[in-house]
């Protein structure tokens, strides 16, 4: 048997003529820039997370810059965030201007919240949390804590659409939250798109200038900035996908509750190792294994792929020739044993059997 970390193919032919009737709407009246369908992607996301507004973006990295732009975050500024995610979070601070700082990750593999305060000085500006792997981070002791000190709160929620904690939504917390749309995420773009939502009139305002070169009304151009716009193609195709995210999240729970009943007694699972009950929608399912390295053998040898992630951390990237600080031994341990099993809705029962059999023979040979 083989199994695919992720399979980004459309085989659902139904879902197939829903997109080519989307994409085929767009060409007939033409609006590739900009028009209903942007809006209405707009207006719909931002429903979705609790929002007041949506601003549709070209990537989660844009997304992710263009909301510490529009917070005034640069030079001389500190933002406190996670060591462990994809490298776009810490790249959106270091583009901005701003410096870094790490807090260490707690046994959810999120920011560790109780270790944030200790990090703030005179010049921190924000805090970029990440929902890692859709597990909402710890937001009301976040937002506690940067409404305390005067801090902006940034969640950076491109791998957590839908995830909920004590009532609140993931990107529903943060002054601004970014968000992901590419082939991977949910919901899924066919290809890259991203998104920013807040409740503040003033920042969707700035945002729009800054998605939009800089320019103002009037065609005026008020600060520098690049072009960040979301393709109408792109936003009736997300729109799509956006009437199947609850059946996807729902697969993913089902999937990692599987994993988890046939995999506790032989690896971590990540329902175990938080602190507390933060539920997850699962970008990912992450294991922390003994043996890590051997086990990755023996799966793949089993013809299943797996996936070793965000290894080396993202502040001992070479990019940054360690000169970003990072006082990380929890997070540091964490990635010699993280390793992630596939996840995606198209697997089948019988495949997540197979995988969770084959770590099982691992761990008994
Ligand atoms: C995917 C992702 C991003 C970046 O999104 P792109 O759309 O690929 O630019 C940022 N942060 C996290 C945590 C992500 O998973």
């Amino acid at each position: 048997m083989k199994v695919r970390f992720r399979d980004l193919s459309t085989t659902d032919q139904a879902l197939k003529t829903k997109l080519m009737n989307a994409v085929e709407r767009v060409l007939d009246h033409g609006q590739l820039i900009g028009g209903p369908e942007i809006e209405q992607f707009e207006e719909e996301f931002a429903k979705r997370c609790d929002r007041e507004y949506c601003i549709g973006v070209g990537s989660g990295t844009s997304a992710l810059y263009l909301a510490l732009r529009a917070t005034d975050i640069g030079a001389g500024d500190e933002v406190i965030t996670t060591p462990l995610s994809w490298i776009s979070t810490l790249q959106a601070i270091i583009v901005c201007g701003a410096k870094p700082v790490f807090a260490d990750i707690g046994k959810d593999l999120n920011i560790d919240a109780g270790q944030v305060e200790a990090l703030i000085t005179p010049y921190t500006k924000a805090i970029v949390p990440v929902h890692f792997n859709g597990r909402i981070c710890d937001l009301p002791r976040l937002r506690e804590i940067a409404d305390r000190r005067q801090l902006r709160l940034i969640e950076d929620a491109a791998q957590a659409f839908g995830a909920q904690a004590n009532g609140q939504i993931a990107g529903s917390v943060g002054d601004l939250a970014a968000f992901s749309l590419n082939p991977m995420k949910n919901p899924a773009g066919y290809g890259e798109a991203g998104a920013v939502v807040t409740n503040d009139a003033a920042l969707r305002d700035r945002l729009l200038r800054l998605r939009q070169v800089g320019m103002g009304p009037g065609e005026v151009c008020l600060e520098p900035s690049l072009n960040f716009k979301m393709d109408a193609l792109q936003a009736a195709l997300i729109g799509v996908s956006m009437t199947r995210t609850a059946d996807v999240t729902r697969r993913r729970i089902e999937i990692a509750h599987r994993y988890t009943e046939q995999l506790l007694s032989v690896v971590e699972c990540p329902e175990k190792h938080h602190g507390h009950d933060l539920p997850s929608v699962y970008f990912d399912y992450p294991i922390l294994a003994d043996k890590r390295d051997s086990l990755k053998v023996h799966l793949e040898a089993c013809g299943i792929e797996v996936k070793i992630k965000h290894t080396p951390l993202m502040p001992d990237q070479p990019a940054f020739k360690g000169l970003l600080g990072a006082d990380v031994p929890v997070a540091r341990e964490a990635i010699k044993r993280l390793l992630n099993l596939p996840i995606h809705e198209k697997l089948t029962n019988e495949e997540v059997d197979y995988v969770a059999e084959c770590v099982r023979g691992f761990y008994s040979a």
